[in-house]
């Protein structure tokens, strides 16, 4: 299976994001949202969906944090890790924010 690890701009706030140095960058560590691109599986970029995704919450697991991204149009959720640069201090907030908003 092919990862694709590129850079993009950011649909949301529109900032420049370059590659992650260790993971595949599939969200913007700024605003934390995500396109939903993916289907059954991450990386596979399997559906046409599109849709813009937004973080509505996270857990620590293992030390670890996965969060949880919702997609506005179908409802999908996907879980992904955190990337080391992602700004996970506001996540917090944003995610409160966006399901106070959107959901
Ligand atoms: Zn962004
Ligand atoms: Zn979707």
């Amino acid at each position: 299976m092919k990862k694709i690890n590129e850079s993009f701009t950011c649909t949301h706030c529109g900032k420049q994001i370059s590659q992650a140095a260790k993971t595949c960058r599939n969200h913007c560590p700024y605003c934390f949202v995500s396109l939903h691109v993916d289907g059954k599986i991450p990386w596979d970029r399997a559906t046409t969906c599109g849709w813009t995704m937004y973080p509505t919450a996270y857990e620590i697991r293992n030390w670890q944090i996965k969060i949880l991204f919702q997609c506005q149009k179908c409802g999908k959720i996907h879980r992904n890790k955190r990337a080391d640069d992602d700004e996970v201090e506001k996540l917090d907030m944003y995610s409160k924010q966006y399901k106070d908003a959107l959901y």
